[in-house]
This record gives C-alpha cells, sequence and structure tokens, in this order.
C-alpha cells in the first residue's frame, strides 16, 4: 500500500535519484526517499499505452518492493497517512473518519456542490446560446464560496491521491463513498481509460445522479465554434476492437469548460497530459459514421460521455 514515487534513495550511491535517470540495474539498492522511512522501493519501468489512434507510453515511477514493508506512516508516500491528513483539512467532515484507519467520504455534499456551481454558471451567463446544463437545480444552494472551494479542494485531493496510489484497491480499503444513504462503490465511482467503456454502460443503465470521476489522458482542448460558445476538453479515445457489425465504438468523454478560470489553469500546466476530472455525467450515441479509405470501408460510432467543468479543482493534471 503506497503511493508513486518520482524519486528514491540510493544505498551504494548514499543520494537521491530521480525517476529519470533510474534503470531497472538500480533494484536491490533503491529505498524511500524520506529520510526516516528508508523502506525498500523499485524502479518500475515505463510501457506503451494504446489508445484508439495513438500509442502513448506512460511513464514510470517507484513503488514498494513488498507490502509487508509499508511506509511509515507518517512518510508522504503512505496512503492512510495522506488520507489522515486530508480528513484534518477537510471542512464540515466531509472526509471523516467512522473507524481506526477507516474513513467516510460524503459524495452527496460534492453532489450539492457541483449543481451550486452549475446553477451560479447559468445565473452569470447572459447568453441564449444553448449549453448541456444539468437541468436539476441544488436543493441547498451553498452560498458560502469559502466552502465551497474546502468541498472541492478534499475530493480534488482525494482524485489525486487515487491517480498515484499504485494499486486500484487501496482507497477502496480505506474509504466509504456515502452518497445520502447508499454506499456507492469505488468501481462505480472511479473509472481509468481502461474502464471508460464499464462508466458509458453504468450511466446509460442507471439513474445514476452522483458525480463520479474519469483519469485518462488529454487529446485536446476544442475552441468555441460558431454555435457553441464554450471550449471542450477532450480526452484520448481509448482503444477498442469493433463489434460483430464490424462496428468501432470510441468511447468520447468530453468536458464543457464553463469557466475561464479552468481553461487558463490547464493552458497553463500544458506540460501535463494525464488528468483526472469529476463531475456529473450523461451518455447518448451518434448514429454510425462511415469512412471510406484506401484499406476498405470503416465504420464507427460514438459513445459520448459528457460532463461540465466550473472550477479548477475538479481536475488534476499529472
Ligand atoms: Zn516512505
Amino acid at each position: 500500500m503506497g503511493i508513486k514515487m518520482p524519486k528514491a534513495y540510493h544505498k551504494m550511491k548514499d543520494q537521491i535519484v530521480s525517476i529519470d535517470i533510474a534503470d531497472k540495474e538500480m533494484n536491490g539498492f533503491l529505498l524511500c526517499q524520506t529520510s526516516k522511512c528508508r523502506v525498500p522501493v523499485i524502479f518500475v519501468d515505463a510501457y506503451k499505452k494504446r489508445y484508439a489512434d495513438k500509442t502513448v507510453m506512460v511513464a514510470p515511477y517507484f513503488r514498494l518492493a513488498s507490502n509487508d514493508k509499508p511506509h511509515l506512516r507518517e512518510c508522504k508516500y503512505n496512503t492512510l497517512g495522506q488520507i489522515e491528513a486530508i480528513a484534518k483539512d477537510s471542512d464540515d467532515n466531509v472526509l471523516r473518519a467512522i473507524e481506526e484507519g477507516h474513513y467516510s467520504f460524503r459524495l452527496n455534499v460534492i453532489d450539492e456542490t457541483l449543481r451550486t456551481l452549475n446553477q451560479l454558471a447559468k445565473d452569470e451567463s447572459n447568453s441564449d446560446e444553448s449549453a448541456p446544463w444539468v437541468s436539476m437545480p441544488p436543493a441547498k444552494v451553498y452560498t458560502n464560496r469559502g466552502k465551497l472551494d474546502s468541498y472541492l479542494s478534499t475530493m480534488q485531493k482525494i482524485m489525486k491521491l487515487r491517480s498515484l496510489t499504485e494499486t486500484h484497491d487501496e482507497l477502496r480499503e480505506i474509504i466509504s463513498l456515502q452518497y445520502g444513504k447508499q454506499t456507492i462503490k469505488w468501481s462505480r465511482f472511479y473509472y481509468t481509460s481502461d474502464d471508460f467503456k464499464k462508466c458509458y454502460t453504468y450511466i446509460k443503465r442507471n439513474n445514476v445522479t452522483h458525480p463520479l470521476c474519469l483519469e485518462g489522458i488529454i487529446k485536446e482542448i476544442a475552441p468555441p465554434q460558431e454555435k457553441f460558445k464554450f471550449h471542450v476538453l477532450k480526452l484520448r479515445f481509448p482503444w477498442v476492437e469493433p463489434d460483430n457489425d464490424k462496428i468501432i465504438n470510441l468511447i468520447a468523454v468530453e468536458l464543457v469548460i464553463q469557466n475561464d478560470k479552468v481553461l487558463s489553469y490547464i493552458q497553463s500546466n500544458s506540460s501535463f497530459y494525464n488528468v483526472a476530472v469529476y463531475s456529473k455525467f450523461y451518455v447518448n450515441e451518434s448514429k454510425v459514421h462511415i469512412k471510406q479509405n484506401q484499406e476498405g470501408t470503416k465504420k464507427m460510432r460514438f459513445l459520448n460521455i459528457k460532463g461540465n467543468l466550473y472550477h479548477p479543482k475538479q481536475i488534476v493534471l499529472f
């Protein structure tokens, strides 16, 4: 159980090595860089990941050599220690300890916050142009902007932690996601690009009202169009095989950027292309597009997952 690390301590060299200069030969000599912790860690090499229209390198990192030797609780790479710190800073017990080593996160507060932001964006927009607004107004409008920022900040920290943990199930074991009286499974809440299809199906088949997190890589920020005044953040389509009718069903995740601060936040961090976002999402599918080229006929359909970004804290770039 640990957080991926960009640096490690090399005991033979007696110095900190960064991931850019590390290699597999160093395994056996690497320890956690936190001086009090120094548990054995290993180098995990970069690897190729295939998307529908591009192959991308996944960055290398250091991780724990063994779960039997976890990071010291005080070490900043200890997952539970980090959750403890997030809970301490969280307003109104949005994230709170319910027993030793176990926490509860109130997802409905994030839901209400997003609905409030949607309402505020609606109120501030004087345009008649159509936008894919979520129609349901918030039950409770948070008028305290500081509180609102704080709730989003807690959600952002959890999402960041999730994107950095060594394995997918670490947070699942520590944090329960409460949505009113319901408990939402982590597998229904946080999706990497490998699971975008599952996410699409989940939203399509269920009346999903809770927010979701999606993690992928940025494909582009599409500029506003004549009939649509917003920038749109588009994620890269995961790789898919054609279905039985030889149709390629591309999962298109798109987030409408409803606030200029979100846009400048992404643009000023353009060296990062991995992204995790949370929003309320809805889905629809396009008609089948037929393309002719030298190799023959290509049939494609877009399975769209759409959300809105109102606040920079809805995003983690890494
Ligand atoms: Zn450590």
